[in-house]
Formats: C-alpha cells, sequence, structure tokens
C-alpha cells in the first residue's frame, strides 16, 4: 500500500503559509507525504531563506503555481492579489493536479487554507477528497458565517458596507464585534474591502465543500466559538516543538543572536516587541515606540522588519541606539517561537495576529496589544476582555500612542501579577490539549487515521 499524499494549499501570507506547514510537518511526522504549493512568488522567498541542514527530507516537496500579478504588481495589496488568485489559481492548480497524476502519483487529499476556497472546488470537480485548514480565530470564522444574519439586521449592506455602528455579540463567550473592526472593513481601501469581503462569503460557502475541517485553535480559547462553528475541528496551538526542525516557511532569515542575548537576560525581564509581517508604521508612530521602549527602561527585544517603516535611513530617533545598546537588542526578524519560549520574557507587545495570538498563550506571557488591521482587533478582545491575559494601549487624539502610554500600560501589566498567573494558567490547559489523549491531539490523529483509510 502507499502512502498517503496530501497537496497543502496556504493562502500566500506569512501567517498561512507558517501553520500550515507546520501541519504539513506533523503529517509527515505521521507517515504522509506532503507536497505543498506555494505562489511563484512565495516559493521563492521561502527557498530562498531555507538554510542547507534544513530537515525537509523528500517528505515536503515545495512546488509553486502562478498567483496571477506581474513581477512588479503590490503583493501587500490583499484586494489585488485575492482577486488575481482566483482568476488563475484555480485553472493552474487543476493543471499541477493532472501532470503529478500523469506521473502516477495520486493525490490522496487536497488540504486547502479555508481562505482559498476556491482550491476546495477544484478538487470537488476533479473528485479527489477535500479538507480546509483555518489558521485564524473560529470567531472570525463565525464572523463570516453570519454575514446573511449581518445583512439581514441592517448592519451591513450587501457589499458588506456598514450601515450601523454599533457593537453586537453572536453569541456569549465570542468577544463582541463592532462593524468598523469587522475584517474586510478594516482592510485598505474601499475596493478593496469589497473584493475581501466577496472572499469572506465565498470562504463560508465553500468550506462546506470540505470533507474535514481542522483549525489552528484550542477548545480552551474558543469554546463558545466552536459551539457556533462547530464544522471546525481544534488541532492546536501549532507549535514548532516537533522533530522536523525546519525554518521552511519562513521569508525572512531569522536572526538567532538575540537568543544567546536573552540568555543574558534575568528571568521575566523582557519587553517582546513584534508586529507580525505586514504592519507598516508611519515615521512619528515608529519614533514615538522607540521612544517609549526606552522611557520604559527595561531590557527588550524589538522586531524591527526591513519594510516595517517607509523611512529606510535615519529611521529611529536620533542617538536612540547609542542610548539602548546593552539594554535593547534590534533584529530584523526573530525566531519568534523559541524567543517566546525563552524564561526571559516578561511581556509581548504585539499586534495580535492570531499565530503571534497562539504562540503568546501557549508560553503564558501577557500581552500589551496594539492591532493593525483585519482580525487583530477580535483577538485584542479575546486577550483583554474574555481570557484577561493583555491590556490594550490607549490613543491620544492624534491617533498616535504616545511614549508615556507605552511606558505606563508596560508597567501597569507587569506589576499585576493577576495577567501573569492568568496566562500561566492557560499555558498549562493549552498543553494539556496537544498532549497525548488531548482534545487537540485526538481530533489531529483521527484527520491521519481518516487520511490512511482513503488510502487503505
Ligand atoms: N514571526 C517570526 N519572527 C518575527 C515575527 C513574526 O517568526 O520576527 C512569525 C510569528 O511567530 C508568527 C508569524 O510570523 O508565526 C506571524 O503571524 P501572525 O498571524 O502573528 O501575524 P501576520 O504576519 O499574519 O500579521
Amino acid at each position: 500500500m502507499s502512502i498517503p499524499h496530501v497537496l497543502a494549499i496556504p493562502f500566500p501570507a506569512q501567517g498561512h503559509v507558517i501553520p500550515l506547514m507546520e501541519v504539513s510537518k506533523r503529517l509527515v511526522e505521521r507517515g504522509i507525504q506532503v507536497t505543498f504549493v506555494n505562489t511563484d512568488f512565495i516559493h521563492k522567498r521561502v527557498v530562498d531563506v531555507l538554510m542547507d541542514e534544513d530537515l525537509l527530507g523528500d517528505k515536503i516537496r515545495l512546488v509553486s503555481i502562478p498567483d496571477g500579478l506581474e513581477p512588479g504588481e503590490d503583493r501587500n495589496d490583499l484586494g489585488l492579489l485575492a482577486e488575481a488568485m482566483f482568476r488563475v489559481m484555480p485553472g493552474k492548480l487543476a493543471e499541477l493536479i493532472r501532470e503529478t497524476e500523469e506521473k502516477g502519483e495520486k493525490i490522496t487529499c487536497i488540504l486547502a487554507d479555508g481562505s482559498t476556497g476556491w482550491a476546495l472546488e477544484v478538487a470537488q470537480k476533479m473528485n479527489i477528497p477535500k479538507a480546509a485548514f483555518w489558521p485564524a480565530s473560529v470567531a472570525l470564522f463565525a464572523s463570516g458565517l453570519s454575514i446573511p444574519k449581518m445583512i439581514s439586521d441592517g448592519i451591513i449592506n450587501d457589499e458588506g458596507v456598514v450601515i450601523k455602528h454599533q457593537k453586537f455579540q453572536l453569541a456569549t463567550g465570542i468577544p463582541d464585534m463592532s462593524p468598523a473592526n469587522l475584517t474586510w472593513a478594516c482592510i485598505g481601501d474601499a475596493a478593496t474591502q469589497k473584493i475581501i469581503f466577496k472572499v469572506m462569503v465565498t470562504m463560508s460557502k465553500s468550506a462546506e465543500l470540505a470533507d474535514w475541517f481542522i483549525g489552528n485553535t484550542s477548545c480552551d480559547l474558543e469554546p463558545a466559538a466552536l459551539a457556533f462553528a462547530r464544522r471546525i475541528l481544534p488541532i492546536g496551538p501549532l507549535l514548532a516543538n516537533h522533530r522536523l526542525d525546519s525554518s521552511a516557511g519562513y521569508f525572512w532569515p531569522e536572526d538567532s543572536n538575540c537568543l544567546k542575548w536573552l540568555d543574558q537576560q534575568p528571568h521575566k525581564s523582557v519587553v517582546y516587541v513584534a508586529f507580525g509581517s505586514f504592519t507598516v508604521f508611519d515615521q512619528i508612530q515608529f519614533q514615538e515606540l522607540a521612544l517609549g521602549l526606552e522611557l520604559c527602561n527595561r531590557p527588550f527585544l524589538w522586531v524591527v522588519r526591513p519594510d516595517i517603516t517607509e523611512e529606510k535611513d535615519d529611521a529611529y530617533p536620533k542617538g536612540f541606539e547609542e542610548r539602548i545598546s546593552g539594554r535593547g537588542k534590534l533584529v530584523g526578524w526573530a525566531p519568534q517561537q523559541k524567543v517566546l519560549a525563552h524564561p526571559a520574557i516578561a511581556c509581548f507587545v504585539s499586534h495580535c495576529g492570531w499565530n503571534s495570538t497562539m504562540e503568546g498563550a501557549s508560553n503564558g506571557i501577557p500581552f500589551l496589544c496594539w492591532p493593525y488591521f483585519a482580525d487583530q482587533f477580535l483577538n485584542e478582545s479575546y486577550i483583554c476582555d474574555l481570557w484577561r491575559v493583555g491590556l490594550r494601549f490607549d490613543r491620544h487624539e492624534s491617533g498616535i500612542i504616545r511614549r508615556e502610554e507605552i511606558k505606563r500600560k508596560v508597567d501597569q501589566l507587569l506589576d499585576d501579577h493577576n495577567f501573569g498567573k492568568r496566562a500561566s494558567d492557560i499555558k498549562e490547559k493549552l498543553a494539556n490539549g496537544i498532549e497525548e489523549g488531548g482534545e487537540s491531539d485526538k481530533n489531529f490523529s483521527n484527520f491521519v487515521q481518516w487520511l490512511k483509510a482513503l488510502r487503505a
């Protein structure tokens, strides 16, 4: 009997590729072969960062298909990208599947990111078993499911434009939603918002096609949302604590020197500051953040992605780097999961992307929330209002988060041990869920068994 072969298709963004790669590595550990289909653009970035010693073996094959955009087009424009993908990728994926099968390699299952519902439709047409993977919160998926109700309640119109600015709740235990913070309503311009709204509508429909639907969440974190969107089975938190230690899937090379620097810092002393892969700051806010970290007078590790500000030279305030040297460490991209697991970390100043949220929560780290766009406001609400393991920053009337506010909140969070205590409780629950026999572990094992039975 040949081994099952899964074709994994992520949405082409860092926060989607990393968790689907984690799922793929786990599948490989359970004896399943994976072909990982990135877009050509992302594939090149991933391969450029891969180190020689990366242990992918022959079990995860990295391949690619075009995303429909021209080389110079802006792939951070999510509307443009989603539309081009929808136009071109279904045909290219079908071609890839045909070519693979012509070589005599049967595909057992398509495992597609929930935001690439078109891939499930391709699988449906080609009569291939299909599974969806949801890398974000189930609360976000639940908001997509609730679009028809939001329209009939007059909260949005049928193009997703907000009509009624009143907070609402899908169910007790799911964070309150502000219409202005609905995922599509806080991404880019009006045209982008319409496209992302369409993606959410299609996503909810095509997820119906999936034979299996797994998500990077846990029943301890999102019991109400999981009861609302019953199809999603939690398999998270997906953390890189497995044998196949590889940097495959990362878009930037990590600077692991910061781990040695962390080794020299006192226990629970360091403020870790990172905003994921998309966040961009204007120059005033960037400098204010730098001055806020300086004002805190604590050790800090700050991830300053090469493209985090539009200012290329002299982005920092005058003399900043000299003044903070020794106490502050700046890196372009950190091995975040290892950083958050380090005993020197005291708290996480985060944009609240779902992966960062899961990684902080599973390491028992309290948060300071600085959401930027999309679902990050929803995640902030989980952190601050429901799990109560973090605080939000208040903005000055100018819209800026001021340096004094940064210091005030860092002090408030670290002086109140209840935040750390609740964060440790969550860490313990999450660890139980992924241990053998835990809910997430059981769901994943059942998924693997299903895949294996397809080949029986
Ligand atoms: N990440 C990392 N190093 C960094 C910053 C981020 O490895 O310096 C990883 C982080 O661990 C997470 C992912 O990048 O897995 C970011 O995903 P998230 O959902 O938090 O945010 P997004 O980039 O999608 O906004």
